[in-house]
């Protein structure tokens, strides 16, 4: 694509709300004698891991949480210098390479912890590794019945250090499931087997939901991704500040006569005479097509409806009888702050979450811009 030419599409991060956010969070976790690991995979959850993670460590994190070695490779790359690490990789990854550049890793397995201290000799350099307990998500981690292996083996192991103990929670964003306390109590089995075989690890258990609502599961650090980006998994209210604003402006107007139909399918008919404002992005943009009548956008300081089907590269909005000038902004969603669609907005007419919309949004059509760099 042409770099040099005006943005269609633009996604504006607010890296000032990234370190608000990640404030609050880790003030929330020091008042428990807690660190806190900034989520950062999947590319920051779709705003760029690598300014991310130095907001967030501006901001007070003093680890940045990556999906794979290779992602956590890649904020090494970008000059990230603060703790690191990552939890999911495929058995055919080699871990030298993250071992050689300092980022702690993890072992659900005694097969995964083999690996582990085979790519550590080879990188001349003892593993950090953090072993994962599967306390009933039922995903990655070691089962219960399997536990006790895993941590004779791993405090065996000259090739590693034993850092941390870990799990991830199923149901935190719904306080008060009655899971939250039996992970809880299966997590503290899993330490307690730990110690008695004579190591001393960190615990770290909770996401941005517990982060949020159980300060008795923080532990030694906690691990908040979504709320770091200033969505809220949680029902009650937090001063969170959504990061991400998708915008266009408008490229072309025209009037079209009552009765006229928009777009493919023609599934939208005027009802009176009405302005079209035509947008220049769509669902190679981020816009889901399931959203064709069912969305509106905030152009010229009101809410306007989308009419008819959302197209691959653009879309028409119902203006009524105002005329917006050729180049006015159209959000899509932001904060929400002035009156416009939210990417949670989105996720509930999709019947989804907002996680999904934002960490959508990394398209190669869409520039990304950051803005609040300065602010605190
Ligand atoms: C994604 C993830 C997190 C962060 O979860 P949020 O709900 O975004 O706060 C924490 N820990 C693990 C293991 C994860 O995969």
């Amino acid at each position: 694509m042409s770099v040099d030419q005006p943005a269609r599409a633009e996604v504006v991060i607010d890296l000032g709300a990234i370190r608000h956010n990640l404030g609050l969070l880790a003030a929330r976790a020091a008042r428990s004698g807690a660190q806190t690991m900034a989520v950062v995979k999947a590319d920051g959850y779709g705003h760029g891991a690598a300014r991310v993670a130095a907001a967030a460590v501006d901001a007070g994190a003093s680890w940045l949480g990556a999906c794979s070695s290779a992602e956590a490779l890649d904020l090494r790359r970008a000059g990230i210098t603060a703790r690191l690490f990552s939890w999911l990789d495929t058995p055919d990854v080699d871990f030298a390479p993250a071992i050689a550049e300092d980022v702690d890793l993890s072992a659900s397995s005694a097969g995964e912890l083999a690996r582990i201290a085979d790519a550590a000799r080879r990188a001349g350099r003892r593993a950090r590794v953090h072993l994962k307990i599967d306390t009933g998500l039922s995903r990655n981690g070691c089962p219960p019945y399997a536990w006790p292996e895993l941590v004779h083996r791993a405090a065996a192991e000259p090739g590693v250090e034993v850092v941390a103990v870990w799990s991830h929670l199923a149901c935190a964003d719904e306080p008060g499931h009655p899971s939250i306390d039996e992970q809880a109590r299966r997590f503290a089995d899993a330490h307690a087997v730990a110690r008695a075989a004579g190591l001393d690890p960190l615990r770290h258990l909770a996401n941005s939901a517990a982060t949020l609502t159980r300060p008795d599961l923080h532990f030694d650090l906690v691990r908040p991704g979504i709320a770091m980006y200033g969505l809220n998994p949680v029902p009650q209210r937090e001063d969170l500040r959504p990061a991400m604003t998708l915008r266009s402006s408008v490229v072309l107007t025209k009037r079209i006569d009552a009765g006229e139909s928009v777009s493919y399918g023609h599934t939208w008919t005027a009802e009176r005479d009405t302005t079209l404002a035509l947008v220049p992005v769509g669902y190679a943009d981020g816009v889901p097509r399931t959203l064709s009548g069912r969305m509106s956008v905030w152009l010229g300081g009101k809410r306007r409806p989308v009419a008819g089907r959302v197209c691959m590269d653009q879309l028409a909005v119902d203006c009524g009888d105002d005329e917006p000038a050729v180049g006015s902004e159209v959000v899509l969603f932001g904060p929400g702050t002035r009156g416009e669609p939210t990417a949670r907005e989105w996720a509930d007419t999709l019947g989804t979450i907002d996680y999904e919309i934002v960490t959508g949004m990394y398209r190669p059509r869409v520039r990304r811009r950051y803005v609040g760099e300065g602010e605190r």
